[in-house]
């Protein structure tokens, strides 16, 4: 198991170097994030062991079970999954540094309120949904620049970039289309030059899709199943609003 482990992610960083080298880039501008939803305390531990810094959870519940074992470990902890309002006073308080998954302005004010009340910030990304999929979250791209707009006012709220999920599908072409649509609106919000916004990070490419990614552009891929195995529940039920209580 923890051989498993370790060989998994020897392995991924040898195929984030492969694509980095195919598409001349430096390997230091690429960083592998560790999606953890289902993978125990003890399992994330040995990851961490093997000198990995960033992970993140989809659920708050998750993060919460999960804290107590973790926190004197050295690490980075994001949040990539579907935040609802009520939960943000509680995902203050597990430690997460960046939320990823920033896709809507009442979503904002709230976490921006509550900030302020901890006198607090908060790095986030913006999610866009590249793939047109209904079941998945984020901003449509046509709306995204308003919305970073209008988020940049919020000054506990440190806009680092861009997150998407592509589309799943065994078409390299369909899915290099969605990263291609996040990287251009990164370029285009460049150029709109807002105050308290940075746009270096993207955060794209998965377990299947990581190559794609990082020829386009990524600098932030986020991996699960290539090092921890497949999940017993469907990526769905992590993606619904419905299911985000459990
Ligand atoms: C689960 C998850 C991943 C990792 O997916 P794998 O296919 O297991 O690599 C990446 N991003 C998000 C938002 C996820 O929920």
């Amino acid at each position: 198991m923890k051989e498993d482990i370790l060989h998994n992610m020897a392995t991924i960083h040898e195929r984030i170097k492969k694509a980095c080298q195919q598409s001349g880039r430096d390997i230091d501008e690429v960083r592998l994030l560790l999606a953890t939803k289902t993978v125990s305390a003890d399992r994330i531990k040995i990851a961490l062991g093997g000198g990995q810094t960033l992970i993140a959870e989809n659920k708050v519940q998750e993060l919460k079970e999960k804290y107590e074992d973790l926190k004197n470990i050295t690490h980075e902890s994001h949040f990539i999954g579907h935040l609802q309002t009520n939960k943000i006073k509680d995902i203050l308080k597990f430690g997460v540094t960046c939320i990823q998954s920033l896709d809507r302005l009442d979503l904002a004010e709230k976490l921006h309120q509550r900030l302020l009340a901890e006198n607090k910030t908060m790095d986030v990304f913006i999610q866009v949904n590249t793939s047109n999929e209904e079941s998945k979250f984020g901003v449509d791209p046509i709306d995204a620049i308003d919305l970073v707009q209008k988020i940049s006012r919020l000054s506990t709220l440190k806009i680092k970039g861009l997150m998407t999920i592509g589309l799943f599908s065994a078409e390299t072409e369909k899915v290099r289309t969605c990263f291609k649509i996040l990287k251009d609106l990164q370029q285009d919000i460049i150029r709109e030059n807002i105050p308290n916004v940075e746009m270096k990070e993207l955060s794209m490419g998965m377990s299947s899709d990581l190559e794609t990614a990082i020829e386009e552009g990524a600098t932030m891929v986020r991996v699960g199943t290539a090092v921890f195995g497949p999940r017993i529940y469907p990526d769905t039920y992590y993606w619904n609003e419905e299911n985000t209580d459990h």
